[in-house]
């Protein structure tokens, strides 16, 4: 599976940053955007899921929190236990998953 540098919206009118992508700013109302990717982020809190229904045995899942340089805070899986504070790279997969790692 594939991976590419987690990409963020930015308002081309004012200048917000979103995360997911939107149809319009939820500040100005335009629907200009420009893609940039994110420089990572830092972990705002973090959690361990250990068991999922229709999942049993599957491992943990590790997800947190991350607010992004650029401002959004995106929910993202992690391969390990990651804490608040955190400095972190994202990227996103080929199933929309997004993946906080340390740096
Ligand atoms: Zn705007």
């Amino acid at each position: 599976m594939s991976e590419t540098v987690l990409a963020i919206q930015r308002c081309n009118a004012c200048g917000e940053a979103v995360f997911p992508a939107r149809y319009r700013c939820p500040r100005c109302g335009a629907a200009q955007w420009s893609s940039e990717p994110t420089a990572g982020g830092a972990v705002e809190e973090s959690t361990v899921v250990r068991h999922r229904v229709g999942a049993e045995g599957a491992g943990d899942v590790y997800l947190a929190s991350v607010r992004t340089l650029a401002g959004p805070v995106v929910i993202a899986r992690s391969e390990t236990a990651l804490c608040a504070g955190d400095a972190v790279a994202l990227a996103i997969d080929d199933a929309m998953r997004v993946w906080a790692r340390a740096r």
